[in-house]
C-alpha cells in the first residue's frame, strides 16, 4: 500500500489512526532539496521552520545523506554493551569543540535534558549530599515532555493534566537575578537554562543575567545546565550558543540540528560532574547507535572542520534577516518586536494580526514558520540557507502585511 502520493487517505488515516496531539496541518511533503520542501502535486515551499531547528544541513544534503546510507548498509544498530566507532568519534568531536569533558548519547532532547537532571541530582549523592537535589529553572522554559523535562519546564499548560508531577523543581523569572538569588538554598543542585527561549516566544538571555547566574553558581556550589537543544549545533552562529555568553556550563544537552534530522540526543559533561554516573545508573538502547553517530559527525565536520563557511553564513544571513525584518518594523506599525540570535527569529505582530493566521498566509504563499502563541511566528532555517531565499521570504512577508488592514 503505497499512501506517500494520496493526500486523502494520507488525511482519513492520519486523522483515524494517529493519536491527535499535534492538529497537522493538511499537507504532506513527499522531497526536500536545500531549504526547499515540495509536495506530492511537486508545489515548493520555503521551510523556515527547518523541522524545528532539525534540518541543519538542510534537505537532501549529499554528504550527510551518503554517510548515513553507507552506515546503513554495513551497520544501523548495534548494543551498548559493545564499544560504537562512530560514538567515540562523535563524542570526540563534541568534547574537543566544547567546555565539556564526557558525552552520552540518547534520541531526544527530552532524554537528553532526564540525563542532565539525573546526573545533577546523583552528582551530589556519590557527594554523600543526597539533600541536594532542586533545580531552579525560569518561567516560559521549555525542556521536553516526560515527566521530569515537563516538571522542569516553566510553563502550567504542559505539566497539569499530569499531576503528581515530578518534585524538586522550582522557577523564576527569566533575566531577574534577583529572583533567583531568593530561591537558591542548600537543597539546590542545579540551575538549568535555556539561553534562547524557543517554544514560549524566542526570548534570548540578556547578557549579564547570564555572566552573574554564572557567578552565583560557583559561589554557591551549583551546578549550570545550559539546555542547547535547540540553540546548538550552529543555531546562533556559534557552534553552541553558551560561546556567545562568555561562561561555561557543567552541563550542557544537545538534541534537534546534531545529526540533521535523525533522531539523536546528547547530554555533555565536564569530568568533575561525570563523577555522578557510574556503569549501570542510566542507560538508552537506541542510544549513541552507528546510524544516528555517523550523521552528527557529519553535522560536526560541516560546521566546524577548518575551512569551514556554515557559521559564517548562519551569521551573515542573520544580519541580513534582522536588518531586513526590522526595517519592515519601521514601515509598519504591525510588528512590535524582532528577536532571538543567528538563525533563530521570533516576530511578534501586534494584536490586528494573530500568529496562525499569519502562518497560515504565509504558507499559501509557499513560506513554512511556526506560530507560537498569540502573536509570534518563529523562524529557524536551514542553516545554508542563502541572503537570496532569505530576503525572498522577507518580501512575502512585507507584501502580506502590506495586504492586511487594520
Ligand atoms: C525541543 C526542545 C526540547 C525537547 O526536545 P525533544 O526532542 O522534542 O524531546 C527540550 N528543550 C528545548 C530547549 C527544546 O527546544
Amino acid at each position: 500500500m503505497a499512501i506517500e502520493n494520496d493526500m486523502e487517505l494520507t488525511k482519513l488515516y492520519e486523522n483515524k489512526y494517529c493519536l491527535n496531539v499535534f492538529a497537522p496541518m493538511p499537507i504532506a511533503f513527499t522531497k526536500g532539496k536545500g531549504v526547499w520542501l515540495y509536495d506530492a502535486e511537486g508545489r515548493k515551499y520555503m521551510d523556515m521552520i527547518g523541522g524545528i531547528a532539525v534540518n541543519s544541513l538542510g534537505h537532501g544534503n549529499k554528504a550527510l545523506t551518503k554517510a548515513i546510507s553507507d552506515q546503513a548498509s554495513k551497520l544501523i544498530h548495534c548494543s551498548n554493551y559493545y564499544m560504537i566507532p562512530q560514538r567515540a568519534e562523535l563524542a570526540f568531536k563534541l568534547c574537543s569543540h566544547s567546555f565539556a569533558d564526557k558525552a552520552f548519547f540518547c534520541n531526544s532532547g527530552a532524554e537528553a535534558n532526564e540525563a542532565a537532571i539525573k546526573i545533577a541530582r546523583s552528582y551530589f549523592y556519590y557527594k554523600g549530599q543526597p539533600e541536594k537535589n532542586e533545580i531552579i529553572t525560569a518561567k516560559m522554559s521549555f525542556h521536553g515532555r516526560t515527566m521530569a523535562t515537563i516538571a522542569a519546564t516553566g510553563q502550567e499548560k504542559f505539566r497539569k493534566a499530569f499531576a503528581p508531577n515530578v518534585p524538586g523543581f522550582k522557577y523564576v523569572d527569566f533575566n531577574d537575578i534577583s529572583a533567583l538569588e531568593a530561591e537558591v538554598d542548600d537543597k539546590t543542585c542545579a540551575v538549568m537554562l535555556e539561553l534562547v527561549q524557543g517554544e514560549s516566544g524566542v526570548h534570548p538571555a540578556d547578557a549579564t543575567y547570564v555572566k552573574q547566574v554564572k557567578k552565583l553558581c560557583l559561589e554557591r556550589g551549583i551546578l549550570l545546565i545550559i539546555d542547547e537543544v535547540q540553540t546548538g549545533i550552529g543555531r546562533t552562529g556559534r557552534l553552541f550558543c553558551y560561546e556567545n555568553y562568555d561562561i561555561v556550563p557543567d552541563i550542557m544537552t544537545l538534541a534537534k540540528g546534531l545529526a540533521g534530522g535523525v533522531p539523536i540526543g546528547a547530554m555533555l559533561c565536564t569530568d568533575e560532574v561525570a563523577t555522578g554516573m557510574k556503569p549501570g545508573d542510566h542507560g538508552s538502547t537506541f542510544g549513541g547507535n552507528p546510524l544516528a553517530c555517523a550523521a552528527g559527525n557529519v553535522v560536526i565536520d560541516q560546521l566546524a572542520s577548518s575551512g569551514s563557511t556554515l557559521l559564517a553564513n548562519v551569521n551573515s544571513v542573520s544580519a541580513f534577516l534582522f536588518d531586513k525584518l526590522n526595517a519592515l518594523k519601521e514601515k509598519s506599525d504591525k510588528i512590535v518586536d524582532v528577536r532571538g540570535a543567528g538563525l533563530l527569529i521570533g516576530i511578534e505582530f501586534d494584536s490586528s494580526i494573530q500568529a496562525a493566521g499569519m502562518k497560515t498566509r504565509l504558507m499559501q504563499e509557499g513560506f513554512l514558520v511556526s506560530a507560537i502563541g498569540e502573536s509570534v511566528i518563529r523562524i529557524a532555517p536551514p542553516l545554508i540557507i542563502t541572503q537570496r531565499e532569505a530576503a525572498m521570504f522577507v518580501n512575502a512577508l512585507a507584501k502580506i502585511l502590506k495586504g492586511s488592514r487594520k
